[in-house]
Formats: C-alpha cells, sequence, structure tokens
C-alpha cells in the first residue's frame, strides 16, 4: 500500500542512494590507505632487521677471525715468525681495513729469555715496552699489517685498556670492546671513538703446554681482531642500500646512547621525532643500539593517487546512481499521481471507480460506527446484458452502461454514493440519513429497479435490460467495504436466482448456504465417481383409468457425510459447475440399462422420462452420445421421453429447436416441464416438438383453494389439447385434486397420491406396474 510516508521515503532515495555509495568510497579509500601505510611499516621495519643482521654476520665473521689464530697458537709447536702470521692473516682474505695481532704471555721470570729469542726472530732489537719490573707481561708478539706495536705490553699499567684486556683474558671467550679512540700504525687519525677490538683469550691444553709460555692455567696469550666501525660496514655490506640512514650507539651500560656512526644526513628533530626503526644487536658482551630511517627522497611515500581513486570511482557512481533514482522516482510519482487520478473516476460511466468507491465505503461505515447508523451497499448487476453485448457489440453496451450510470443517478437520493465495479455491475452507498428506515430503503431499491428496467434509446435501437439488486447492511453484516460488497454480492445472486428483475437483502444465512454448495459440489464430484447416486422412479398415471403410463427417473443422492441431498439442491448447482455434462449422461445411461435389466426381467416396461437441462442439451455431442447409448444397449427409442424447462427455450430458441425436432423424429417423446414458471406462452410452443406439458406443481398444490390457479390451469388444459399436446399434472397429493383435474381433462397425473418414486428393485413388485403386466397379458 502506498502511504505517504513511503512516498516522502522513496523521494528521498537518491541522497541515502548517493551517501551510502560515497561511504563505501571513503571506505575503500581508507582501507587502501592504511594497507599501504601498513606495507611501508613493514618495509621499514625489515630494512633495519636486514641492516642489523648484517653487522651482526660481519661481526661473527671477524670474530672467526680471531678463533682462527687462537687455532694457530694452540695447534704449533714451533715459534712463529711475523712471517708465517702474515702469511696466515692474508690467508684469512679478511678485508684490507682489519689488523690481527697475538699478545703473547710471558711470565717476568721469562722475560729476557722471551726478549733475546725474539731479537733473533725478528732480527732487530725487540724490547718489552713500556719499561719496568712486573710480574707478567702480555707484549704484542705478532702482528699484521702492523708491526711496529711489537713489544708493546698490553697488561702494562700506563695501557690505557689494562680493564679490557683483563676483562678477555678471564672470559675465556670473545670480547668486543667498547668504542675507542685509537689510531693504529698506518691508519688515518681519528677523533672518534669509532675503533673496536675483538678479543679472544688463547688457552693451551696441558699436552701443548711443552716448550710454550703459560700461566699456571694454561692462558698463552690474547688473539685480537681491530676494525673501525665504517671498515665494518662496508665489508658487512649494510651500506648498499644508500637511502637507509642509520645511527649506532654502544648502550651496554650506559643510560643514554653514545653514537659512535651515524650516516650523518638526518637531522636531529627528525631523530628526535622518533620517525624511525630501533633494532639492539648484542655480541660478545656489548649491546648496540641501530637506528635506521629512510632518507627523505627514497622513503616509500603513500601513493595517494592510488589511495584516492576508489573515492573518486565510488563518488561518480553515487552521483549517477543518485541521477537516475531521482528520476525514475520523479517519473514513478509523477505515474502514481497520474493513475491515482485516473483510478479516482471510472471513464467509461463518469461514477467512482471500484477502487475509489471502496475507499469511501469504508470511510462512511468508520462514520456509521461512531454514530452508531447504518448504511446499505446496494451491488446492482444488469440481467442479460452479455445478450446485449454480443448481439449489437461492445460499443452499444458500452453507451448503454453510461445510460444506465445516468438513471442510476438519477434516481437515487443526492447524496448517495454510486460507483462502477466494472462488468455490468454497479454499486450505490446509502446512508440512514438518505432513506431513514427499511421500509423506504425499500421503496428505493424497487424504483431503482423499475426505473432502471425502463427502454433505452442507443444508436437508433430500443434497448430493454433489467437489473437484480442486492443490498447488505453496515455495521450489521460487514465491517469493511470488501465483507460488505462481498455479502451484497451474494445477495444479489440469490436475487436473479430467485427469477431476477428483483432485490434480495443479505441475511447472513448466504454465507452459509456458499459453504454448504462448496461441499456440495465436491462431495457430489466424489459420489459420481464412485456411483454413490441412484436413480429412482415415480410413475405418471393416465388420469381416467389411473393406469401407469410412463415412469419419471429422478435422481436420488445419499451422501454418507450430507445425508440425503435433495437433485433440487445438487441439480442447480451441478448446473452451475458443469458437472451436470457427465451427470446427465450417466442418468441416460443408467435409465437404458434398467430398461433392459426389467425386460430381461419380463417386466413390461412404460416409458421412461429423464430430466435433461439445458447446459446438456447445448452440446453438439448430446445427440451422437445418446444414438450411440440407444444403439448400444438395443432399446426402443419410443421407450424414452425427455423432459427440458422452459430456460432452455429462452436462452437459444431457434438451435434447441432443430434439436428437439430430430430427437422427435427418432420417436422420442418430449415434454416441457414444470410449465407456468417460466415465461414461454403455449403459442410460442405450438411450432415446436412437444408431447407433453408439465404443470408445474405450485399450480396444483393449491388447485382446490386458489381459483385463480384452477382457471389457469383449466386453460392450459384447454389450450394445449388445442395444440395437440397431452397435459401432466404434477404433484397431485390428494383425491380432491385428482377429480378436479379429471374434471378439466387433464390427461395425465404425477404425484405422492399415486406414488412416490421407487428404487429399481421395486419395480417386479410394485402393485402399479404388476398391474400394468397383468392388462397387458389381458
Ligand atoms: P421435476 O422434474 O419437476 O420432478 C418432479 C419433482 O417433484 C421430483 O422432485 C419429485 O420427487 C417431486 N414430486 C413428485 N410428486 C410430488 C408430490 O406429490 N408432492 C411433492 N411435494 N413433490 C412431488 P425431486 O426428485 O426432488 O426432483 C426435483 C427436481 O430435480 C426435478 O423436478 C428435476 O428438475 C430435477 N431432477 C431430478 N433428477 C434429475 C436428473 O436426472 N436430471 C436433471 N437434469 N434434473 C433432475
Ligand atoms: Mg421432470
Ligand atoms: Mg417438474
Amino acid at each position: 500500500m502506498i502511504t505517504s510516508k513511503n512516498c516522502v521515503k522513496s523521494k528521498k532515495a537518491h541522497y541515502m542512494i548517493f551517501l551510502i555509495v560515497l561511504l563505501c568510497g571513503v571506505l575503500s579509500s581508507l582501507g587502501i590507505y592504511f594497507e599501504s601505510a601498513n606495507h611501508i611499516e613493514n618495509d621499514e621495519k625489515f630494512s633495519s632487521m636486514t641492516f642489523t643482521r648484517q653487522l651482526d654476520d660481519e661481526l661473527q665473521q671477524y670474530s672467526s677471525y680471531a678463533s682462527a689464530i687462537a687455532s694457530l697458537m694452540q695447534s704449533t709447536r714451533e715459534q712463529i715468525t711475523p712471517e708465517h702470521f702474515a702469511h696466515f692473516a692474508q690467508g684469512l682474505s679478511a678485508p684490507s681495513s682489519v689488523g690481527f695481532y697475538f699478545a703473547q704471555y710471558v711470565p717476568s721470570n721469562k722475560r729476557t729469555e722471551y726478549e733475546s729469542s725474539q731479537k733473533n726472530i725478528l732480527g732487530s732489537d725487540f724490547t718489552i715496552h713500556p719499561e719496568g719490573d712486573r710480574k707478567e707481561y702480555l707484549p704484542i708478539a705478532l702482528g699484521y699489517p702492523d708491526k711496529l706495536s711489537y713489544g708493546s705490553d698490553i697488561l702494562s699499567p700506563l695501557h690505557k685498556y689494562l680493564g679490557a684486556v683483563k676483562a678477555a683474558r678471564s672470559s675465556l671467550t670473545y670480547t668486543l670492546s667498547e668504542p675507542m679512540i685509537v689510531s693504529f700504525p698506518g691508519w688515518a687519525e681519528s677523533e672518534f671513538s669509532d675503533t673496536f677490538v675483538i678479543r679472544l683469550p688463547v688457552y693451551l691444553p696441558v699436552g701443548l703446554r711443552a716448550g710454550k709460555m703459560t700461566d699456571s692455567s694454561g692462558f698463552h696469550g690474547i688473539a685480537g681482531v681491530y676494525f673501525r666501525i665504517d671498515a665494518l660496514l662496508n665489508s658487512s655490506g649494510a651500506l648498499n642500500s644508500r637511502d637507509l640512514l642509520y645511527r649506532i650507539a654502544d648502550v651496554t651500560s650506559k643510560s643514554s646512547p653514545a653514537w659512535f656512526s651515524n650516516s650523518g644526513n638526518v637531522s636531529e628533530t627528525t631523530w628526535n621525532d622518533g620517525e624511525y626503526n630501533t633494532d639492539y644487536l648484542s655480541f660478545a658482551g656489548r649491546q648496540w643500539r641501530i637506528d635506521t630511517l629512510y632518507s627523505a627522497n627514497a622513503r616509500p611515500n603513500i601513493s595517494w593517487g592510488y589511495v584516492i581513486s576508489p573515492f573518486i570511482f565510488f563518488m561518480v557512481l553515487a552521483c549517477i546512481l543518485a541521477f537516475y533514482t531521482r528520476k525514475f522516482s520523479l517519473i514513478y510519482h509523477s505515474a502514481l499521481a497520474a493513475s491515482t487520478q485516473r483510478l479516482e473516476v471510472d471513464e467509461l460511466t463518469g461514477l467512482l471507480s471500484r477502487y475509489r468507491v471502496q475507499q469511501v465505503l469504508n470511510e462512511l461505515i468508520t462514520d456509521c460506527k461512531k454514530e452508531d447508523k447504518w448504511l446499505a451497499t446496494l451491488v446492482l448487476d444488469l440481467d442479460h446484458f452479455k445478450t446485449i453485448n454480443d448481439a449489437f457489440g461492445h460499443e452499444v453496451g458500452d453507451k448503454l452502461l453510461a445510460k444506465v450510470a445516468q438513471r442510476l443517478t438519477a434516481s437515487l437520493p443526492n447524496e448517495a454514493i454510486i460507483g462502477y465495479l466494472g462488468g455490468d455491475a454497479f454499486l450505490a452507498i446509502v446512508t440512514e440519513d438518505d432513506a431513514q428506515d427499511m421500509v423506504k430503503l425499500k421503496e428505493l431499491v424497487k424504483e431503482v429497479i423499475l426505473q432502471i428496467s425502463q427502454s433505452y434509446f442507443v444508436d437508433s435501437r430500443t434497448l430493454n435490460i433489467g437489473c437484480s439488486i442486492g443490498v447488505a447492511l453496515a455495521p450489521e453484516f460487514g465491517s469493511d467495504a470488501i465483507t460488505l460488497i462481498k455479502n451484497a454480492d451474494m445477495a444479489v445472486y440469490q436475487a436473479k436466482n430467485s427469477g431476477r428483475a428483483t432485490y434480495h437483502f443479505y441475511d447472513g444465512e448466504m454465507g452459509k448456504k456458499l459453504v454448504r454448495n462448496v461441499r456440495i459440489e465436491s462431495r457430489l464430484r466424489h459420489a459420481l465417481a464412485n456411483e454413490e447416486i441412484e436413480l429412482h422412479f415415480q410413475p405418471k398415471v393416465d388420469i381416467v383409468t389411473e393406469r401407469c403410463v410412463g415412469m419419471e427417473a429422478l435422481l436420488r443422492w445419499n451422501d454418507e457425510e450430507l445425508g440425503a441431498v435433495s437433485p433440487a439442491e445438487f441439480i442447480p448447482l451441478a448446473e452451475q459447475t458443469g458437472i451436470i455434462l457427465p451427470l446427465g449422461e450417466w442418468v441416460i445411461e443408467q435409465a437404458l440399462k434398467h430398461i433392459v435389466e426389467w425386460q430381461e426381467q419380463g417386466i413390461c416396461v412404460p416409458p421412461i422420462a429423464i430430466n435433461c437441462s439445458a447446459a446438456q442439451l447445448k452440446r453438439v455431442d448430446f445427440l451422437p452420445k445418446l444414438l450411440d447409448l440407444l444403439d448400444r444397449y438395443k432399446v426402443d427409442p419410443g421407450l424414452l421421453e425427455i423432459e427440458v424447462t422452459e430456460s432452455i427455450l429462452i436462452e437459444d430458441a431457434e438451435g434447441c429447436a432443430e434439436l428437439l425436432r430430430q430427437i422427435s423424429r427418432l420417436g422420442i417423446k418430449l415434454a416441457i416441464d414444470d410449465f407456468g414458471t417460466g415465461y414461454s406462452s403455449l403459442s410460442y410452443l405450438k411450432d415446436l416438438p412437444f408431447d407433453y406439458i408439465k404443470i408445474d406443481q405450485v399450480f396444483i398444490r393449491d388447485i382446490i383453494e386458489d381459483h385463480n390457479h384452477a382457471a389457469l390451469t383449466h386453460a392450459i388444459i384447454v389450450l394445449s389439447h388445442n395444440l395437440n399436446l397431452k397435459v401432466i399434472a404434477e404433484g397431485i397429493t390428494n383425491m380432491d385434486q385428482l377429480i378436479m383435474l379429471q374434471e378439466f381433462g387433464c390427461d395425465i397425473g404425477q404425484g405422492y397420491f399415486f406414488s412416490k418414486a421407487l428404487g429399481a428393485n421395486s419395480m417386479g413388485t410394485d402393485p402399479m406396474i404388476l398391474a400394468l403386466n397383468q392388462q397387458d397379458s389381458l
């Protein structure tokens, strides 16, 4: 349902779509931004770790040189000459900027001996310096490339790094010095603490100490590897990426880092801002802090184009979608407005449309409830409008509808609401204020029927049409438009059933009736399929001799759920639903079967009349099927009679006349049933091949009391005889009726006075049939 709220919502839909799509764009761009930033951060961290790992690897490499020297000292029994040492050092393939030495342990008692042996080896003067008597000495004994330091005692109290040497001696493993300002011979002068020594104490196992100088624990000396930090950085490959800036500090025991190496291009503020990666390297008892940073021009920046592109894409998309949504919403709303406008009034009749009249009805019902008043819903349905449409075309039909609408408007009070429901149905709402009471309402309804039923002049033709009206009162029989119209519809249906050109007030019973009808329909289908129905036969009697002259086959149905259902109830339903076609065929076949059976039992069978509905006769295959059955059961057509009601003649007199003639030519007698209740006149029947007129039982029922009915019956009998038609009176229930009909000259009688309808098995025992057989045998 379209409400104003929904309308406003759908009008703002384009804003919503714009914002939602734009939000998607913002989220996508943010996602890409964070992804890129994360990527860059990881990239920087990785570079920092690589830098540190390369330094660590190189330091490991340098320490392996110290190990090599230690192994040389441990493994060689002879005195190693400087040439031998140089040769060995070169063989290590160390970077040229790295220096090596071995400081030899010399106890004070061996000093002189040692100095003289060194003199011999070196071929030059050798003294341990600085001068002075000490308990033990640790002079540089071998060096490469530097030989000038030979004899320099690193255990001398004057030695700058005595503490570190002592620590190295007792450590049993590598020690790395703190950054030192040392200028080894041959090296460029440096004023920075940028030099390091890796020291490894050399201990000799007991078996190798013979002839060598060691202390009691086997300490033989210290193997040293010295280098500048720049050399380490260069040889490690850490500087390969020139875009990576760095600074390194020894933080082993210092609270604030002492930077010993710095790539220098980074401003102090950048370092202070902390936009760098910090890593720590622990090696040989010392810890270095390494900060790295991409140089400003090399820093992988976030690609803003890449980040912004989804936002731009979504923004364009949002604009396009919002534009088209707005466009379509405008078209939709204008179409909706137009169709709502159109729906208000019906173009053909100028009355309110079905939709609008329902709305108004709902509103009026609410008002009525509030004011404790009633209103009447009238559904007016034209009788036989289809015939006019078929005969003169839809254009004439439409013009007639417009004229009916005008006349309806004129015949109802000004305040009445009138609408067109479609087809040939109209709806009028009359309130208590307009009609005042039920008597006045009924008069109004009658007046409407009268007015609508007056002739119309359309396209130079005079047209006559009747109408039926169904009335449903609110709030008693419906508290909403749909229920009320449905109930009025049911009432109009009832009005049509009770002979058209009349009205009916819905009384609540109709709904129940409808439910029963639905049940009857479904049970009847079931009964037919399972042969739960049967034929009974009611004798027809010669009114003078009282001899049986025929029998009428009548359907009997005793349903296990519904009980006995009268054909008067189920035959009209079978006609409406089409079940009458298979049912009618079954009746004919069943009647023929019984005739054959009785004949086989030797019973003299009078003609059997079957009832045929209009729907059956209208089928083109009615006659072929009848012939086929007669042929199959080999029954004399003279033993069959057919009863039809007048309705068939009203609907299609011409088509029907031909069929009746063909049936008559076969020798099958024809009767017009229920005569007097329809519209056909005797003169009309004179050209049709009927043999009998059956006067409806409503005339016979009160023929004694009602002089009009008696006179009418008498007139029908006289006129029928003039037309060579025999007359059958239906529903004779007493002697008086019989005597009067005898006096009128009626030919045949049928009714409970003679016999009710009998089951097929009673034929052999029924006195009337027995009498007939006896007379026949006489
Ligand atoms: P109908 O053809 O006019 O049949 C006569 C009806 O009057 C039967 O009602 C019958 O039982 C009843 N009747 C006969 N004598 C009396 C009497 O003395 N007093 C009263 N009150 N009623 C009497 P039934 O059997 O209920 O059938 C009703 C209608 O159903 C039939 O009226 C006929 O139109 C229709 N019908 C019955 N069987 C068939 C059928 O096989 N085919 C068709 N198409 N219609 C059938
Ligand atoms: Mg009948
Ligand atoms: Mg009848």
